[in-house]
């Protein structure tokens, strides 16, 4: 039996290369100084989903929402062996919180049609809410299971995995359709396949078109290859644009703080036994350890 799967990744800042510049002085962060990667746990996702399809067969079609650049996570998702992309991008989406994006996503898994699964990263590490996997399959008014550590077994349209939770982990069962968020602690992702990114290495979305010249857009209308990320707006998904971006987000940010965190005392420890032993004596002291 093969199935037909989704994924949700998102493009974020690399919030583990911060420097001086990436606040802005309004205190929201400034995307801009900030190197875009694919979100951590959503490259989990998508290795969850590869694995199923290398093992039971099936179609992974994995969709991102964000601005034009986003495109770059469809990319690395074709180099990685999706088969279809899709990039929801659209000034009406600008602005979304956790409720209009899962909104956005939901519309969007229903126009690619029937499907048995949705996998998500377990969270964003930008927003870190950790809300818009549960929020989309609410709208979509499916089982979800979040947190998912391993997956156990497929039995035709069902699914066990172990979940964790706080101090040890619990077996879960589900019939499908179902969405799953996925943890860092499931598989190691990976990395990109030579030969695919030979193929997709110039796979656009009609967005970034504008960047190439005529000789480049002639050439690939003899490639389909290149045309691999498709493009969708709100129209394309029959979206209300009152429950798109902005006007769709209830979440009002009231006031921003930059927390400053102090380096607490240092202590330069001399590279000899005694300094070593003068550390031991003060941590079993201080019962940090002993
Ligand atoms: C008032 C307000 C305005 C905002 N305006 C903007 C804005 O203009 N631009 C902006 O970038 N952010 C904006 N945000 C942040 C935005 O709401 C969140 O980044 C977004 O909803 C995802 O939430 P999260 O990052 O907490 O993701 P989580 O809920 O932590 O993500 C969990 C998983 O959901 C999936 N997922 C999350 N987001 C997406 C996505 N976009 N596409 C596909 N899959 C996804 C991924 O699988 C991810 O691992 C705004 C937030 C608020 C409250």
């Amino acid at each position: 039996m093969s199935y037909q799967m989704i994924v949700l990744v998102k493009q974020v800042p690399d919030t583990q290369n911060i420097t001086a510049q990436a606040m802005k002085e309004d205190g929201t962060v400034n995307r801009s100084a900030l190197p875009a990667i694919y979100n951590p746990e959503d490259l989990n996702a998508l290795e969850e989903a590869l694995k199923i399809k290398e093992k039971y067969g099936g179609k992974i079609t994995v969709i991102t929402m964000g601005p034009p650049n986003a495109a770059e996570v469809l990319r690395q998702s074709l180099y990685r062996g999706a088969d279809e992309v899709v990039l929801l991008s659209d000034r009406k989406f600008a602005g979304a919180d956790t409720l209009a994006t899962s909104y956005v996503l939901a519309k969007a898994i229903k126009k690619t049609g029937d499907f048995d699964l949705i996998f998500c990263g377990r969270q964003a590490i930008d927003g870190d809410t950790a809300q818009v996997g549960p929020q989309t399959a609410e709208k979509l008014k499916i089982n979800q299971i979040t947190f998912v550590d391993k997956i156990l077994s497929i039995k035709d349209k069902e699914l066990t995995v172990e979940r964790s939770i706080e101090g040890g982990y619990e077996v879960v069962k589900s019939s499908f359709p179902l969405l799953l968020t996925i943890t860092d602690e499931s598989n190691i992702p990976r990395p990109p396949a030579v030969k695919k990114v030979l193929t997709y290495k110039n796979a656009v979305s009609p967005l970034e078109l504008d960047n190439y010249d005529d000789e480049y857009l002639s050439n690939q209308n003899n490639n389909p290859s290149n045309l691999k990320i498709q493009h969708w707006t709100h129209e394309s998904i029959d979206a209300k644009t009152v429950q798109c971006g902005l006007s769709g987000s209830p979440t009002k940010v009231k006031k921003i703080e930059s927390v400053i965190l102090e380096a607490p005392e240092i202590k330069n420890i001399a590279n000899s036994d005694e300094g070593i032993k003068t550390l031991l004596k003060e941590l079993t002291d201080e019962h940090i350890i002993g």
